[in-house]
């Protein structure tokens, strides 16, 4: 059965200390999620250690926002995966249309990042979805089918059973535009079926889908009610905890 998921993505913010204040607000608050709910706080890599040490065997999954694309070696200033689990690290964030556009993501390096976080026991957050010129022509599905079917259709069904993903318009990153639950739910639907269709409605049933584009306590009632929205991918309001804790209430 699929789970129902909450998870931060704090991106480049908050120092170590802020950093460490925001995951004890979230533990503390946690207690008021339901009992079927996950939480996960995606942290920057300086903060992955001290905020595992706050998390503890609490609900609260740990996530990275990235991985090396090469195992070990000489890559400066790369993190590698091995890394990322030495310090107890569950899920990395992949595919962000941030990476995607500032760092040359491309689906092929996605292909060596996924196999190499499935390989050490990181379950990936696999992010998908279309820039805003490319919804206006009518192009949202074949865009995000191409991202499924570049990087998911290289695993075996074993891997993707550990793959969470996250549909993240870019037009609603950051913006305060929100998908409407309808475009949201459509394009979910559209997901699972396009991951049916190469791994089983099994698989495909159990696959957590996430929203995420400006959800927020306001906003996400209404889209984790859809059938198809397994819960949100949460960049702002995952900086405050009541917003976080909030929207983790909203199923
Ligand atoms: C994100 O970048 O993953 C995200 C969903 O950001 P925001 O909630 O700020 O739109």
């Amino acid at each position: 059965m699929r789970k129902q998921i909450v998870a931060g993505n704090w991106k480049m913010n908050t120092t170590v200390e802020e950093g460490v204040q925001l995951a004890k607000d979230v533990l503390a608050k946690s207690a008021e999620v339901g009992n079927g709910v996950k939480l996960i706080t995606g942290v920057p890599f300086t903060h992955l250690y001290p905020v595992s040490q706050i998390i503890g065997s609490s609900n609260i999954g740990l996530a990275a926002q990235n991985c090396a694309d090469e195992p070990k070696g000489a890559f400066t200033g790369e993190v590698s995966v091995a890394m990322l689990k030495s310090v107890g690290t569950q899920y990395c964030i992949l595919g962000h249309s941030e990476r995607r556009e500032y760092y040359t993501e491309t689906s092929e390096k996605l292909v060596k990042k996924m196999a190499l976080a499935l390989e050490a026991g990181i379950s990936p957050i696999f992010c998908v979805g279309e820039r805003l010129d490319q919804r206006e022509a009518g192009e949202h599905f074949n865009v995000v089918k191409a991202q499924i079917e570049e990087v998911l259709f290289t695993l075996s069904a074993e891997q993707m059973a550990n793959v969470i993903v996250a549909y993240e318009p870019v037009w609603a990153i950051g913006t305060g535009k929100t998908a409407t639950a309808e475009q949201a739910q459509e394009i979910h639907a559209f997901i699972r079926k396009t991951i049916a269709s190469k791994f089983g409605s099994k698989i495909a049933d159990d696959t957590t889908i996430l929203y995420g584009g400006s959800c927020k306590p306001s906003n996400a009632k209404e889209l984790f009610a859809c059938p198809d929205i397994d819960g949100g991918l949460i960049g702002g309001a995952s900086l405050k905890a009541d917003d976080f804790i909030a929207i983790a209430k909203s199923f």
